[in-house]
């Protein structure tokens, strides 16, 4: 027999608070490729992340340049 309980749980709590906050937290959060100007490491960054290299500490990043290939989006 299986004991499975039906208690409710509400909702997520982290959400909760995020939303009391006002922070949105967008599920598709793209991350943006970043130089190190000092290191020339490469850093990630999502949106709302402080500018800072991750290897050195560096806060002057260049955005890497992206190919020419641009893909144009279909209306
Ligand atoms: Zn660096």
């Amino acid at each position: 027999m299986s004991s499975q309980q039906s208690t409710q749980t509400p909702a997520n709590p982290h959400a909760q608070a995020a939303a009391l906050l006002g922070i949105a937290v967008p599920d598709t959060a793209k991350a943006v490729e970043y130089t190190c100007g000092d290191c020339d490491a490469t850093v990630s960054l999502k949106r709302g992340e402080p500018i800072r290299c991750r290897s050195c500490g560096h806060r002057v990043l260049y955005k890497q340049r992206t190919n020419r290939m641009v893909q144009f989006e279909a209306r």
